[in-house]
């Protein structure tokens, strides 16, 4: 085979069809947030906007989690020294784990690498080792949900997408003496919409599930001590395994699980994704440890975030651009074409010197591409005003529609 051809056919056809992926190259600069400087070959750098960062709190330049992460690459180094079993257990590990447990109330927690092999880890374990386990999924689950259920081998059931009823429909023709479990995640990271916890829970209890929640885009966020949708809707003792990252609202890295101590217990003897890698930085766990103290002690940060994404759909919706119905910090405006989405994001680039990745299949459907906003509590007045003329703009000059829906 000639694989060079194989390669760089399948590019050539990302490229035609606008869905190549090409990576802004930035630098970010402590104390500066939204304000970061683009770096491209050939071309003296520039400051840019950002506006599609994951850092929803600017966490990762706060001053405290900065100066946790120094002292303790100073004290300790740079690297755990090995897997959480041969020698990479840090006291640092063990007190996030024991902050994380807390912060949802739950008996234990697990530290992964990302959130991402968190949960491809426990849900291949989970699935694999349940005898005849039933996996049931949300339609719109994350990709690291998806790869966990099929590495599992566990009989897949796909549940329409923050549908309980479809999921009672499912749960009522399955034989009730097989384990399973129901996943699903709390804000669901392209569209901005939240699910009903409470009912997909109670749903799943009756029909003996385990329940199993992905808060990534709502730790930190949501909830008076910021453990997620699920604190905010009182349901936390309903979720019996919830899953997050380090990474977003903690401006960090990392992923965890948080549940009974004998399920914690079974993921971290058993998990392949947690027992045969090596273990995250010692330095990387005092600056989350740091993080989700400060997130968590501070509810007005979360007002701030919410306060800021309300005003920027407002602002959107009054300029007549297509902002998607989102009920969470995420604001996604449509556009509905790959090809154009990139010529939008090129254009807030080039003329306005404002950073929006386009969003295209596979991660969202083909013909819903869009561009996903994402303000912080840094984003001010301002900067806001500029997106929006920006955006009107860009609009005018592509002859994009003004309807947040495919025509
Ligand atoms: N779950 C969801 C819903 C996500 O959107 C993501 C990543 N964006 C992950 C899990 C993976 O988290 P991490 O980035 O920490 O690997």
């Amino acid at each position: 085979m000639d694989y060079e051809a194989f390669f760089n056919g399948h590019l050539g056809r990302l490229r035609d069809e606008g869905r190549y992926r090409v990576f802004a190259e930035l630098e970010r600069i402590v104390g500066a947030f939204p304000r970061a400087r683009l770096h491209r070959e050939g071309e003296a750098p520039r400051d840019v906007t950002v506006w599609c960062s994951n850092d929803y709190l600017a966490m990762g330049q706060h001053p405290a989690v900065v100066e946790a992460m120094q002292a303790a690459i100073g004290a300790q180094g740079s690297g755990a020294g090995g897997t959480r079993n041969i020698s990479g257990t840090n006291t640092l590990h063990a007190a996030l784990e024991r902050e994380l447990a807390q912060l949802h109330g739950k008996e234990a927690a697990l530290v992964f690498t990302s959130g991402y092999v968190a949960n491809e880890t426990t849900l291949q374990t989970l699935g694999a080792m349940l005898p005849r386990c039933e996996l049931y999924s949300d339609a719109f689950n994350h990709a690291s949900m998806i790869a966990g259920i099929r590495h599992s081998g566990a009989t897949r059931r796909i549940f329409r997408h923050n549908d309980p009823r479809h999921l009672e429909e499912l749960l009522s023709a399955a034989d009730p003496a097989t384990p399973k479990i129901v996943a699903f995640e709390s804000v669901y990271s392209m569209d901005g919409d939240v699910s009903p916890i409470g009912e997909i829970c109670d749903v799943a209890h009756r029909h003996g599930a385990l329940t199993y929640l992905d808060e990534v885009h709502a730790v930190g966020m949501y909830g008076t001590h910021g453990a997620g949708v699920a604190e905010r809707d009182g349901v936390l003792d309903k979720v019996d395994i919830v899953q997050a990252t380090l990474a977003k609202a903690f401006g960090v890295v990392g992923g965890y699980i948080a549940s009974t101590a004998a399920t914690v217990d079974f993921v971290r003897s058993c998990g392949s994704g947690f027992i045969f890698t090596t273990s995250l930085p010692p330095a990387i766990a005092a600056a989350a440890l740091a993080s989700v103290r400060l997130v968590s002690g501070q509810p007005e940060l979360r007002t701030r975030h919410q306060e800021r994404a309300a005003t920027l759909k407002r602002r959107l919706a009054a300029a007549g651009l297509p902002v998607m119905p989102s009920t969470t910090h995420i604001v996604p405006v449509f556009v509905g074409d790959a090809a154009l989405c990139k010529q939008a994001s090129d254009l807030l680039l080039e003329r306005h010197a404002i950073y929006v990745q386009p969003i295209n299949y596979p991660t969202v459907p083909r013909g819903t591409e869009r561009l996903r906003l994402t303000p912080t509590p840094l984003h001010g007045d301002d900067d806001m005003a500029r997106l929006v003329t920006a955006l009107q703009d860009v609009w005018q000059t592509l002859g994009l529609s003004s309807r947040a829906a495919a025509e």
